[in-house]
């Protein structure tokens, strides 16, 4: 079971049936929180839904957008974000921590926690790419990086 937000949506999703929809691109949708349903919030709707640890979790869902006078078809983007989705490892099968955190998946950050004590963590020779930059920073890790 897990919380997702979808902020910044636009009013024309604020219906139970378009939130159900987009939500069962997550999982099964279950209910709204009371702030959604009563609109008491209208930056951001919450869903509950039933979610399987196993899949990958969207970030955003794609939804086509009909216009009825023209019968043009665009598509439109919706952020999910993830209140509380618990952490699952797929590589290891345990609740606790996920693959961009998992050490046998990452065995360089055992190197990281050898080294937090010091301020700078050299970069290993040949990943200087942004990727696993980001990667540290999704999941709260120092990285300082070396220019
Ligand atoms: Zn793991």
């Amino acid at each position: 079971m897990a919380w997702i937000s979808f902020p910044d949506l636009k009013p024309t999703y604020f219906v139970k049936e378009a939130l159900f929809s987009l939500a069962a691109a997550v999982g099964k949708p279950l209910h709204l929180d009371m702030a959604t349903i009563n609109k008491t919030r209208p930056s951001c709707a919450r869903v509950k839904v039933q979610v399987n640890l196993l899949f990958d979790f969207p970030k955003y869902v794609e939804m086509e957008i009909i216009n009825e006078m023209t019968m043009e078809t665009r598509m439109e983007r919706v952020k999910i974000q993830y209140d509380m989705l618990p952490k699952y490892c797929k590589q290891c099968k345990v609740q606790g921590h996920e693959e961009e955190t998992c050490r046998s998946l990452h065995p360089e950050l055992r190197q990281i926690e050898i080294n937090k004590d010091k301020d700078i963590i050299q970069e290993q020779k040949g990943s200087n790419n942004e990727e696993q930059g980001n990667e540290f920073a999704t999941t709260g890790r120092r990285v300082i990086k070396r220019h």
